[in-house]
């Protein structure tokens, strides 16, 4: 008899791709922004893909979550407030409530994925029910440019640089969000794998340096990302320090995390080096 396997495979260049063995695919749509995947995978839970690439899985999401959140939010003074631009799935938002911010801004380009995530991952998008989110469906470039708020933290939790995501990579962005800062807010980014997409850490490390005087890049290690190498780029008007805060520890992030995430290969630092 002839066994029957089906895979998912995220193509990292033209010649390494990684394959998830999955047990069915339980939906495929074109938006009008982006084509949308989801696959029940055998090792990693659901899996939810954006264009071909992974966007979170059940079981390794709570890495990226907590360090887009958690790291910028022990770095700054106080967070009261929080703009997140892209994060459909709602992961991000969860663990900024956890965190107790009490005025929550999701702005999201694709009602698609929020719809998507409510049925398959209801643990996340509950927090699009919770009355400190409000949601926003729409394009975060135009919302940061026009809106008149002030927040404590801006976190990019968007898909890579190409498509509606590009422009959320460049200075004019940087520029417009920079003056929706505090004088001690952060803004944090996904900035792609150092590895297979040197070119997103360059963009963001490049924007950031040409409008804010403290930019800071930090990893993590994400299994289910290119390489498994993850950056994140920070950027501050004010100097970026550790708050004094007790730190509560996440699943990930702990106290030496908050410390050695920092800490980079001489491999990361170049790129950051020659981004200017
Ligand atoms: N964890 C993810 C990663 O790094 O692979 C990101 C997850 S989240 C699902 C990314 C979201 O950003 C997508 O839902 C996408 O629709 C949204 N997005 C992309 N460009 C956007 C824009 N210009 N404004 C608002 N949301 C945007």
């Amino acid at each position: 008899m002839r066994l029957i396997e089906n895979w998912f495979s995220e193509r990292y260049s033209d010649n390494l791709q990684l394959s998830f063995r999955v047990q069915d695919q339980l939906l495929s749509v074109k938006t009008d922004y982006q084509r949308i995947d989801l696959f029940n995978t055998y090792d990693f839970g659901k899996l939810l893909s954006i264009d071909g690439t992974v966007q979170l899985t059940e079981k390794d999401e709570y890495i990226y979550h907590e360090m887009i959140t958690m790291v910028p939010y022990y770095c700054t003074a106080r967070s009261e407030s929080a703009l997140i631009i892209g994060g459909g799935d709602g992961g991000a938002a969860k663990r900024l409530l956890n965190l107790g911010i009490k005025r929550i801004v999701n702005v999201e380009i694709d009602q698609n994925v929020v719809e998507i995530s409510k049925k398959y991952f209801p643990d996340l998008a509950s927090s699009f029910d919770n009355k400190n989110v409000e949601l926003i469906i729409g394009d975060g470039i135009k919302y940061i440019k026009d809106t008149n708020e002030l927040f404590d933290l801006i976190i990019i939790d968007s898909t890579d640089p190409v498509g509606p995501a590009e422009g959320l990579f460049d200075r004019n962005f940087y520029e417009n969000a920079r003056s929706k800062l505090v004088d001690d807010g952060i803004i944090v980014t996904q900035s792609g794998s150092p590895y297979y997409q040197p070119e997103a850490l360059k963009m963001a490390t490049k924007g950031m340096k040409s409008v804010f005087d403290n930019v800071k890049t930090y990893i993590a290690f994400i299994p289910t990302y290119p390489s498994g190498l993850w950056s994140f780029t920070m950027a501050s008007k004010s100097e970026i320090k550790q708050r004094k805060d007790i730190i509560k520890p996440g699943k990930y992030f702990n106290e030496d995390i908050l410390k050695g995430a920092f800490y980079l290969p001489q491999f990361v630092k170049n790129i950051i080096n020659n981004s200017i």
